[in-house]
């Protein structure tokens, strides 16, 4: 990914210390998103690998990663999908829960209206920190019988073991925090 792309991100993007609770330093890509360079820039950054018809799908995590979808849907002539929080789909659904660091979460996708089996998907997202949220992203397309092509995130933190936890799909991380 080119050096301008992490340097327009880091340039814009806003770090606030002890949120969402005391030692985590939040990365807010809202400045970066907000400002049309910074937004085309990582877009363009996002879809590094991936060339028009070798994707079927993007998908965007719920809720950041769907401002990030649309836009890299549109570069590769690719339809969308929404991988959501629990509660917001009627069924049927797909579903997988995966642990937080208190609690769990789950991801769904619906169960009827969309045939996956056999596509090529790209999951996009803002932030890879542990990668729970993207392992339960690929485990719920592989429930489908989607192909995940790869994963695009703007922003890694480093030391938390996301990357390692999804080895075995081709990852991007435009910058790390
Ligand atoms: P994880 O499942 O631990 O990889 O966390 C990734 C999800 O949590 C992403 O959807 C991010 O939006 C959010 N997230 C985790 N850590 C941060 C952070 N330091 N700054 C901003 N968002 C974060």
């Amino acid at each position: 990914v080119a050096p301008a792309i992490a340097s327009s991100v880091e340039r814009l993007m806003r770090r606030v210390e002890d949120f969402p609770s005391a030692g985590v330093q939040f990365c807010d890509l809202t400045p970066v998103l907000a400002d049309s360079e910074g937004f085309d820039a990582v877009v363009t950054g996002l879809c590094a690998g991936h060339e028009v018809g070798t994707v079927d799908y993007v998908a965007g995590l719920d809720a950041r990663g769907f401002l990030l979808a649309g836009a890299v849907a549109m570069r590769l002539h690719t339809g969308v999908l929404a991988i959501r929080k629990a509660g917001k789909l009627p069924p049927p659904v797909h579903s997988r829960s995966y642990e937080l660091e208190y609690g769990a979460a789950t991801l769904e996708l619906p169960a009827d209206g969309l045939d996956l089996e056999g596509k090529r998907v790209l999951v996009v997202d803002d932030v890879l920190a542990t990668g729970g949220t993207l392992g339960a992203a690929v485990g719920l397309l592989d429930d489908c019988g989607a192909i995940v092509a790869g994963l695009s995130v703007v922003l890694e933190v480093p030391g938390l073991g996301g990357r390692d936890r999804l080895s075995g799909t081709p990852l991007t991380c435009l910058t790390v925090a």
